[in-house]
């Protein structure tokens, strides 16, 4: 009888090192990608999509709308739009006017 593990429970050992490394590796690849996010969300946050300067936020009939003050686009957030679908046609022509 000899010390030395068989073959098969080396493989085994080797099989279960690498699953532990696998994990290990992606938990450090899911926090790079974390801090990837919150990077790219600082970064981009109220700056216009499009030329990438300041958006001033103007809130007006219960719409919140963010307006470039460079190229002048429109941004609006999740659920806006149908707010303002929603507004009434002299109500909606009202709130044209200011863009
Ligand atoms: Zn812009």
């Amino acid at each position: 009888m000899t010390m030395k593990p068989s073959q098969k429970e080396e493989e085994y050992f080797i099989k279960l090192e690498f699953e532990k490394k696998k994990k290990l590796e992606a938990e450090k690849n899911k926090r790079i990608m974390e801090e990837e996010k919150k990077r790219l969300r600082d970064l981009h946050h109220m700056r216009c999509p499009k030329c990438g300067m300041t958006l001033v936020e103007i809130d007006h009939m219960s719409v919140k709308v963010d307006r470039c003050a460079s190229c002048d686009g429109i941004w609006l957030d999740a659920k806006e739009l149908e707010t303002i679908i929603q507004l009434n046609q002299p109500n909606l022509k009202r709130w044209l006017k200011l863009f």
